[in-house]
């Protein structure tokens, strides 16, 4: 099982050796910012390194949304990550499911996913797999609570859609860890990679604010069997800089074994 880090892009195959990280995942661009990615200087490195790259998509990015000022530029943000992040051999883009407003239908939102696809399919499909993460807040998302991740599921399941879980939301959504895998499976039939966080917020909290594993509210034996049930790649996003992040990811392998 290869476990590794969300990392700073500046230098990611630095900051993977600077954590033994055998995983890195990083922004090609500014998460709150609309701007396309710029080719990377380090794409040949990136894509002949022995470490799994994963790329997480803008926290802007919301193809859920009814709202076209949003959902109409998300889609093509997203595009243009996944064809910037096969440039360096990601093995995944990383995208949360968005949300629509408050008072809109779900159900529309759930429609705008499938469309995404389509509309992706049309110019040949996502240059780099699309991995659906689950979140932890608000009351009209996609992909917080699972009898909606379902419903969203059976609309893109076509697309070979991939699903990445986080131990963090989806304890601060409200969706139990215990089992949690084989609920995950049971409706996506897959899970592409494990971001393994703590949680500084309780259960249900719908709170999203990260902690190194042991030190918040989730007991870390829960997230190792959630490694361990899952047996995809895992990223930690956790606070710490190279120190926090190294013991967590030192942890996680001392439980899990390689
Ligand atoms: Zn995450």
């Amino acid at each position: 099982m290869r476990i590794g880090a969300h990392v700073d892009p500046t230098d990611p195959l630095d900051a993977a050796v600077g954590r033994e990280a055998e995983t890195v995942q990083f922004f090609l661009s500014d998460p709150q910012g609309w701007k396309s990615p710029e080719p990377r200087a380090d794409a040949e490195q990136l894509r002949a390194a022995d470490i799994d790259v994963f790329i997480h998509a803008p926290y802007v990015i919301n193809v859920a949304t009814l709202n076209n000022r949003i959902r109409i530029p998300s889609r093509k943000l997203l595009v243009a990550h996944a064809t910037a992040a096969a440039t360096v051999g990601a093995k995944g883009l990383i995208v949360h499911g968005g949300h629509v407003n408050s008072g809109d239908d779900i159900a529309v939102g759930i429609d705008n996913w499938r469309k995404t696809f389509a509309y992706a399919a049309e110019s040949g499909g996502f240059a780099t797999p699309v991995l659906i993460e689950n979140t932890a807040g608000g009351g009209n998302a996609v992909a917080r609570r699972f009898d909606v991740l379902a419903r969203l599921w059976d609309a893109v399941g076509e697309y070979g859609v991939g699903f990445c879980l986080d131990t963090c939301h989806a304890h601060a959504g409200g969706e139990d860890l215990l089992d949690i895998v084989d609920r995950v499976r049971a409706i996506t039939g897959r899970i592409d990679l494990i971001h393994a966080n703590d949680s500084k917020d309780g259960f249900d909290s719908g709170r999203d604010r990260h902690d190194n594993l042991g030190h918040g509210k989730i007991d870390p034996e829960l997230v190792v069997a959630v490694v361990r049930a899952a047996g995809a790649p895992v990223v930690v996003e956790t606070p710490g800089g190279t120190e926090g992040q190294a013991a967590d990811i030192a942890f996680l392998r001392d439980r899990v074994g390689r």
